[in-house]
């Protein structure tokens, strides 16, 4: 399909694309469409753009990738759609693992991820076939079975487009757990430890940036940066954020002017 250079909303068309692209080439689950357009939503609401409270949470959790002693980096079918090559370079910068975690596991699935990250410049991919064989304690879905080499032993975990469930396993093993998730309502933005209230499209590429330019800071730095950071507050501020667009709309020319 090609989509107008004018169309207004073209940018969300392509990331549609780009989705339904992984379908077809077996990276992205069924159920990994309807989770987008639940995100799409909370876009919207948000006015397409990153906010200051996504800005800091992105800050620390650079922070604590930098800190970490073993950091992973869990991929799941959409994230390896929207950012493959993106995500590859984080993981070089933060000197973090690539792990393949699914909630909707297949063999073909897990050999078609890793694949497209080798293609975008990954070396190496964790969590594929028999080398997911150790399990957290998780009791009902896929996700339960990882790599005794990344995500059983990692301190920091950045999980993008996580499930809730999840989220709350990995925090309960003491690991520093990372999410992206445009829904600061969801239990994963709730239980994380930072979370980027962000579309990963726009919040992947920022944290490379940041992540080049805190790695010339000393551990001290880092960890004030840690230290100071307080997750409820950036939730609130992604609420507030959404109610106050939320008058200022509903008090202008909506049908006219929609943004
Ligand atoms: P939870 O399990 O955390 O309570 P949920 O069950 O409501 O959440 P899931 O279906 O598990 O939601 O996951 C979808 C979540 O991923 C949505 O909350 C949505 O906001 C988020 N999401 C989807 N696409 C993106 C994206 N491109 N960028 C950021 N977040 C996204
Ligand atoms: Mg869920």
């Amino acid at each position: 399909m090609s989509i107008p250079a004018n169309h207004p909303r073209r940018e969300s068309l392509l990331i549609r694309e780009k989705l339904v692209e992984g379908y077809k080439r077996n990276i992205v689950a069924l159920e990994g469409l309807i989770a987008h357009g639940r995100g799409e939503c909370f876009d919207y609401l948000l006015g397409e753009k990153t906010h200051g409270f996504a800005l800091k949470a992105i800050r620390a959790a650079v922070a604590h990738l930098l800190l970490a002693k073993h950091p992973v980096i869990s991929v799941n079918g959409n994230t390896a759609a929207l950012v493959p090559r993106e995500i590859v370079e984080l993981a070089e910068v933060t000197g973090a693992k690539l792990e393949v975690n699914l909630f909707y596991r297949t063999r073909e699935r897990e050999e078609a991820i890793a694949k497209h990250l080798m293609e975008h410049g990954a070396r190496e991919v964790l969590g594929v076939g028999d080398d997911a064989s150790a399990t957290i304690p998780e009791l009902f879905s896929e996700r339960r079975r990882v790599s005794p080499r990344g995500i059983l032993i990692a301190d920091v975990v950045f999980v993008p487009l996580e499930d809730g469930d999840r989220t709350e396993a990995l925090r309960k093993m003491g690991k520093t757990v990372i999410a992206v998730d445009l829904n600061p309502l969801s239990r994963t933005a709730r239980m994380a430890s930072v979370t980027i209230v962000d579309n990963i499209v726009r919040a992947v590429p920022l944290m490379i940036k940041e992540a080049i330019q805190l790695k010339s800071m000393n551990r001290d730095k880092l960890e004030e940066i840690v230290r100071n950071y307080d997750n409820n507050r950036v939730l609130q501020e992604a609420l507030e954020t959404i109610l106050e667009r939320l008058r200022e709309l509903s008090s202008s020319q909506l049908i006219l002017q929609p943004y």
